[in-house]
């Protein structure tokens, strides 16, 4: 299972080496943003990622504070504000991996992620259309298919399905995610149950189909004594339907005779102790009396 906080605090970690890369990377986290010179986030992991680039990047930058202007959702914002930044256009990036790079800022800082029973679904949250066909454009290039659509005022990209999620945690260089999503934590428990259903039922098989065997067994050893030929007819009757059907579970025999379960398991149970008996005290007998 791929659980949003956990994917966001792994990109967080992943620190670009090359310039170009880091600043492909803040021109994602402040695309989603639409403003140039701050990041706005609820994200800690988030809000230190824009801090640690612009340092890097030799641009100056505040600590991460709480937002002074109060939130519609009464959540607390975290603000880091930049002294000077030209974000190139996405879709002017030439290298692979700066795109990456770019992916992966816009994922920390406008993505939310969720796993709901309709399947796997991501969303970037953008200002306007243009950034928004913008941003899906440069997924296109680096092969992950999002649509776009609009809610309350926003423009969003989103991803369906475990395919262009995959591929989306795989550009970004997400891949402990990608393991996660891949093994499929959940689908993985689902082929366990049905693994214990078909054990259990397997066992119960086996045990038919041993019960069965020392039914047969005991009545052959019945029947070549002449036994079988004394006993009451219900046993008699029992016995004919185990040899008609020798693979037939106990309740299609008790079934096919009229009777109860039980009945049936008990006269089933009773001819194997009588072939028990009978065997037991006649094999030393048999070797001397002939
Ligand atoms: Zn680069």
């Amino acid at each position: 299972m791929l659980v949003a906080t956990e994917l966001k605090s792994e990109l967080a970690r992943i620190r670009p080496a090359r310039p170009c890369c880091r600043r492909a990377e803040l021109a994602g986290l402040l695309f989603a943003h639409g403003d140039r010179n701050g990041v706005r986030t609820l994200d800690h992991a988030t809000a230190r990622t824009a801090v640690q680039l612009a340092s890097a990047l030799g641009i100056g930058a505040t600590a991460p504070r709480p937002a002074t202007a109060g939130s519609r959702s009464g959540r607390h914002h975290l603000e880091v504000t930049l002294d000077r930044f030209a974000a190139d256009d996405p879709t002017a990036l030439q290298a692979a991996c700066d795109r990456r790079a770019f992916v992966r800022g816009a994922l920390l800082g406008s993505a939310s992620i969720s796993l709901g029973a309709s399947g796997p679904h991501v969303e970037f949250v953008l200002r306007d259309r243009d950034r928004a066909r913008r941003l899906r454009d440069l997924l296109a290039e680096s092969d992950v298919a999002g649509g776009l659509m609009e809610r309350r005022g926003r423009h969003v990209v989103y991803l369906k399905g475990q395919e262009q999620i995959a591929a989306l945690l795989r550009l970004t260089g997400a891949n402990r995610a990608l393991l996660d999503f891949e093994t499929g934590r959940v689908g993985r428990e689902v082929r366990s149950r049905v693994n214990r259903l078909l054990n259990a039922e397997q066992a119960n098989l086996g045990r038919t189909v041993r019960a069965a065997d020392r039914q047969l067994q005991a009545i052959a050893h019945l029947d070549g004594t002449g036994e079988l030929d004394r006993l009451s007819p219900g046993l008699r009757e029992a016995a004919a339907e185990r040899r008609a059907h020798p693979d037939a579970d106990l309740d299609g025999l008790a079934s096919s005779l009229g009777i109860s379960r039980s009945a049936m398991n008990h006269r089933l149970r009773r001819l194997v102790e009588l072939a028990g008996e009978l065997a037991a005290p006649a094999s030393p007998a048999a070797s001397v009396g002939g």
